[in-house]
């Protein structure tokens, strides 16, 4: 059987990688987050002390730049810069800002698009991000834009936040929301938008089981498995 290739974009804190988690899972897919891509290429220039909005110095140092990805025996996707593994060192507040920024620089994002589409070409897989569905896997076969609103993705990022023992301001993750919502959807480089093939999935007001179930429908729809 061919490679499966299911693609869910959406804002950030929509929910996109636990659902995508829960979908590998049952389905055997490998789940490719690319979000944590950008997010090591932002703190590579954090570690080279180029600040986020420089541009022509961000591009300086992409050949520097030497981005792994591996899974270790639970499928879980780990990143590794230089050899070092920075899993969780790219979760922080300042990485979101760093990775946002980066991202809307169309040298990074054509320097990780290979590896990205690599993936798909091996391994059937369910693949989040921004553009996956209009950019880096056009042909996908399932197409998902998850959202919700601004206030419902906050909240579920500031408990995360907070289990993830990186407690912070209610307040501060709404900006940070906010603040990449609007350049992520501006940016003249793959804004994130919905592709005109993509099932809109709105899960503001759906448990996590209730979004599990109607993207599996949607999957089951479109491929039959
Ligand atoms: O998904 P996550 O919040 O980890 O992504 C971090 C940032 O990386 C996003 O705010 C977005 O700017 C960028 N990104 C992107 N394209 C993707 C995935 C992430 O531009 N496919």
């Amino acid at each position: 059987m061919n490679n499966i290739s299911v693609a869910i974009d959406g804002p950030s804190g929509a929910g996109k990688s636990t659902l995508a988690r829960a979908i590998a899972a049952k389905h055997k897919f490998i789940y490719v987050d690319t979000g944590a891509i950008y997010r090591t290429v932002g703190l590579a220039a954090q570690y080279a002390k180029v600040d986020s909005k420089d541009k022509e110095g961000i591009i300086a140092i992409l050949p520097d730049v030497k981005i792994e990805m591996r899974y270790d025996d639970e499928g879980v996707q780990r990143m590794f810069l230089g050899g070092k593994d920075v899993s969780a060192e790219i979760r922080t507040p300042l990485s979101s800002i760093y990775a946002s920024d980066v991202s809307a620089i169309p040298e990074v994002r054509s320097f990780l698009m290979d590896m990205q589409r690599d993936m798909a070409k091996k391994y059937s897989v369910i693949m989040d991000g921004r553009d996956i569905g209009t950019v880096v896997l056009p042909n996908a076969d399932v197409k998902i834009f998850l959202t919700a609103e601004a206030k419902a993705r906050a909240q579920r990022r500031f408990l995360e936040l907070q289990q993830k023992g990186i407690p912070t301001p209610f307040e501060e993750v709404l900006r940070d929301i906010e603040y990449r919502d609007a350049q992520d959807s501006s940016r003249a480089a793959a804004p994130l938008k919905a592709a005109d093939d993509a099932v809109l999935l709105d899960n503001t007001s759906l448990s996590f089981d209730e979004s599990v179930e109607m993207a599996n429908r949607i999957i089951k729809e479109k491929t039959g498995i």
